[in-house]
């Protein structure tokens, strides 16, 4: 026998379990039965697929034994089991991404709080340890020599063991802690405590669950149950087996489709994001199931990834059995489906918007930076998609906007629809580049998500209003007035404009008058193409080499600081001047939040500048 240490994230994990607060103790029984439903769901698959696998699979099953006189709770099922590597490195271990950003998170939460916490995360085996104080697993893989005995009180360690006459498949035994109505720990052993909790979480698991020789679970598939006959209840218990997530879905949908190629399918809109959401090995959600049969799960055809927080079941009825991953992404009618379930996800998201508006906004405060990275991947459903997109704007500080609401504030003559990137609302609301669009009451879109920096580039329009950054290129806001006043400056200030640039060579392509300033003497824009400053960072730090860019310095030909400087220049003046232009171009990458190329040189300009005037 050997005995091994917990890893340290698991340690951290059982001590919450065992001194847990959590008040729904009976789901660690939902716990132990949906992972055996999985190890037999396993089983039947491999033995698919290994035809020498010398496995029995007529009878795969689930049975629950109590022993009230022991105190004992077992959970046995004769499915694929674990070897004693699985055991050491799925029980011993937390392999879970998220799990240390979950601790992290707990750790910051008042202990009373935690419940919830643990509710999110979905804890699995280590549940047991809620209503047990010691734990015994005996498991064996098909291929496996020997079986494996695990036992645990859930402290530091855990001892291992072989065993000979291992049967097929795992049985979990808890030895149960005593029953404490305070504690609202009831008594796990008897009967009918097991019938209800199994009939209340896990009624639909495909594989008979066992009690006392009779089936206790109904076994029926939800969606291939009328839908009239499915309490939200069911589903919510459903969801909870297959996404992990403790929290009831937020919107469930079906479908169905008959002739040629059959299929339903049973999705759920998640309240609270998954945490893999924006993790590089984060899963998709659908699993694929033919003819109620389970084949695989985060199946990558039937779901794109901008869509990967919808969980589900697609159930199609005339595929293999056997069908292969390959198969899937070959199958047209395959790709069919898919292009059918991402419409019927995005009107579900769309209808959600008009009759639930505030479950919508929760739905999109979770995913909606997820669902944006469709407006660059999947160019056919990009309308659809900008129909459910909610943005921050100007027009109001608490509430986002639609796009078609955007459109139906926007003024005469008005042909795009203006927006402004950054890392922030507070910056980009303070940026200079807003200030004529702001005083001529023009509403701007406030994009802040990394994702923003990069769909605005690509999706050309909106109801056919084009979408249009007011920091790139030329913001257009003149009446024919105020453009010919202008062309008159632009002419006054020429010779300015070109001295300048010479002198600011370094860091700016163009030194040109600027429609979008009222109160700033400055600011620096882009070139519609040019890429901007927040993404060139994100380059920089993924550790891209970018060629050295530059940008637009706009100057405010009403502001005293620039027409001084033009005054002095056409005076023939040129002593000090050099120093107010780079004085002038600081300014302006501040005012944007942007960062000088030497601090210490602006310090030395203005330090300077503000002793002339003493
Ligand atoms: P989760 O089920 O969320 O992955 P668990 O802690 O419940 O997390 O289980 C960890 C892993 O241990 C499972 O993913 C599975 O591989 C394995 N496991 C648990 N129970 C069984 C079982 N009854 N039969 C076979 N493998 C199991």
């Amino acid at each position: 026998m050997e005995t091994l240490q917990f890893q340290s994230e698991a340690r951290q994990l059982l001590q919450l379990m065992i001194h847990s607060i959590y008040s729904n103790k009976d789901t660690f029984l939902r716990e132990l039965v949906s992972n055996a439903s999985d190890a037999l769901d396993k089983l039947r698959l491999e033995s698919f697929r290994d035809k020498d696998m010398q496995v029995d699979v007529d009878d795969l099953h689930i049975v629950i034994e109590s022993d009230p006189a022991e105190r004992t709770l077992t959970v046995r099922d004769n499915g694929i089991g674990m070897t004693r590597e699985d055991v050491v490195r799925l029980i011993g271990t937390i392999a879970k991404s998220g799990t240390a950003e979950f601790l992290k998170q707990l750790k910051e939460q008042q202990s009373g709080s935690a419940s919830d916490l643990i509710g999110q995360f979905g804890i699995g085996f280590y549940s047991s340890f809620m209503v047990a104080d010691k734990v015994t697993l005996v498991t064996k893989y098909p291929h496996a020599e020997k079986g494996v005995r695990w036992e645990s009180t859930g402290e530091a360690t855990y001892t291992i063991d072989d065993v000979d006459d291992a049967p097929q498949g795992t049985s979990v035994t808890l030895h149960l802690k005593p029953s404490d109505d305070e504690d609202r720990l009831p008594d796990y052993t008897e009967p009918a405590k097991i019938r209800e909790i199994v009939k209340r979480y896990s009624d639909f698991i495909t594989w008979p669950v066992r009690l006392g020789g009779e089936d206790i679970n109904s076994r029926k598939a939800l969606w291939a149950r009328p839908a009239s006959e499915v309490t939200e209840e069911e589903y919510a218990e459903f969801y909870r087996h297959i996404s992990h997530d403790w929290n009831a879905p937020l919107e469930t949908i079906r479908m169905q489709a008959e002739g040629t190629f059959e299929y339903q399918a049973l999705l759920f809109l998640p309240a609270q994001a998954p945490m893999d959401l924006f993790m590089r090995d984060g899963k998709r959600g659908v699993q694929l199931y033919v003819k109620r049969v389970f084949i695989m799960e985060d199946c990558a055809e039937l779901m794109p990834e901008y869509l990967r927080f919808v969980k589900g079941v697609v159930d199609a009825a005339d595929l293999s059995l056997n069908v292969s991953r390959e198969i899937l992404q070959q199958d047209r009618q395959i790709q069919l489906m898919r292009r059918r379930l991402v419409k019927k996800v995005l009107s579900s998201i769309k209808s959600l918007m008009g009759t639930r508006p505030d479950d919508y906004a929760k739905l999109w405060g979770e995913v909606g930076a997820a669902l944006k990275e469709g407006l660059l991947s999947d160019s056919d459903n990009r309308d659809a998609i900008l129909e459910v997109c909610s943005f921050a704007s100007t027009h109001s500080d608490e509430s986002l906007t639609t796009l078609a609401e955007y459109v139906s504030r926007m003024k005469d003559g008005q042909e795009h629809i203006y927006f402004m990137t950054g890392d922030s609302r507070v910056a980009v609301e303070k940026s200079p580049h807003l200030e004529a669009l702001r005083a001529k009451d023009y509403e701007v879109l406030i994009l802040t998500d990394t994702i923003d920096e990069m769909w605005v580039d690509s999706v050309p329009a909106f109801d056919g209003k084009t979408f249009q950054s007011v920091a790139k290129g030329q913001v257009d806001l003149e009446t024919d007035e105020e453009k010919s006043a202008n062309e008159a400056k632009t002419a006054e200030f020429g010779d300015l404009l070109t001295w300048m640039k010479e002198q600011l060579e370094d860091s700016v392509k163009e030194v040109r008058l600027s429609s979008r300033l009222t109160t700033s003497p400055a600011c620096v824009v882009g070139d519609s193409y040019d890429i901007t400053p927040t993404l060139e960072k994100m380059y920089k730090a993924m550790g891209q080499e970018l060629p050295k860019i530059k940008r637009i310095l706009e100057l405010n030909p009403s502001h005293p600081l620039v027409e001084g400087l033009r005054r002095a220049f056409a005076a023939g003046e040129r002593d000090g001047l050099a120093d107010t232009a780079e004085l002038i171009h600081g300014l302006a990458l501040l005012a944007e939040g942007g960062e000088l190329a030497d601090p210490s040189r602006f310090v030395k300009l203005v330090a300077d500048r503000v002793q002339r005037t003493f």
